[in-house]
């Protein structure tokens, strides 16, 4: 259920409007207030028993601190002729070419050219953005794969809002589609970490020993999605 909400973030400051969004889980043992950035929204999870009264107490106990990361967000980057968006981390601009043919490609002066109507720009954008995700991806995988001597069953590439990558017990991989944004750096770190889980699914010493085997910039990437992770989940 989502409802708007009047937030006061300090004594002398504005109220403010928050979209609220309320979920209740079975596995929750306490109340809980995330921000999805991609939604802008507060999410509060209640456990089974959880009142709503105790979810707007922590949401008042973090007034502040909700309004300062909903302020922060970047604004939500829309797929239109002109816009600008990082592949691999350097920027590309979105060109429409009404009278081509053909969907959706990268021109070598820095562009990627949609061909058709207009109105079908953003799905043709998002298409090829996801193909050039599972192509990047693949390519990262096949690097690294042989290095450890463990190989994915199968790589999918999904829309997620929590996770960049994950590992199933059965060694099927996914990850989101907004990693092809990144430097290619901190999409191979996110390949690294989740094939290190082919061999270790924990998040142990000998995890992270795998995972460095790989790649030098575990730290410097987690650091980079940590910041500008958000903005990758409100583009599109
Ligand atoms: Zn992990």
């Amino acid at each position: 259920m989502l409802e708007t909400i009047e937030l006061q973030p300090g004594p002398f400051q504005e109220p403010r409007d928050v979209q609220v969004r309320w979920r209740r889980s079975a596995r929750a043992r306490l109340v809980s207030l995330r921000i999805d950035a991609r939604a802008a929204e507060v999410v509060i999870t209640l456990p089974p028993r959880g009142s709503r009264k105790s979810g707007l107490a922590l949401l008042t106990a973090n007034a502040r601190w909700v309004v300062g990361r909903l302020s922060a967000l970047t604004p939500v980057l829309r797929f239109r002729d002109g816009a600008t968006l990082p592949l691999g981390g350097v920027p590309y601009v979105i060109r429409h070419a009404p009278e081509a043919r053909g969907g959706a490609w990268l021109a070598e002066d820095g562009a990627i050219v949609v061909a058709g109507d207009e109105a079908f720009l953003p799905r043709r954008v998002a298409d090829f953005l996801r193909a050039e995700a599972k192509r990047r991806i693949s390519e990262s995988v096949s690097r690294h794969a042989p290095l450890l001597g463990r190989f994915p069953r199968a790589i999918r590439v999904k829309d997620t809002s929590s996770r960049w990558g994950s590992c199933s017990s059965d060694g099927n991989l996914a990850f989101s589609w907004r990693l092809v944004m990144a430097p290619p750096w901190v999409l191979d770190y996110v390949v690294a970490h989740e094939l290190a889980h082919l061999a270790e699914m924990n998040h142990s010493d000998r995890f992270w020993a795998q995972v460095n085997k790989l790649t030098p910039h575990t730290d410097a990437a987690e650091a980079w999605l940590k910041k500008n992770g958000p903005a990758l989940l409100r583009v599109g």
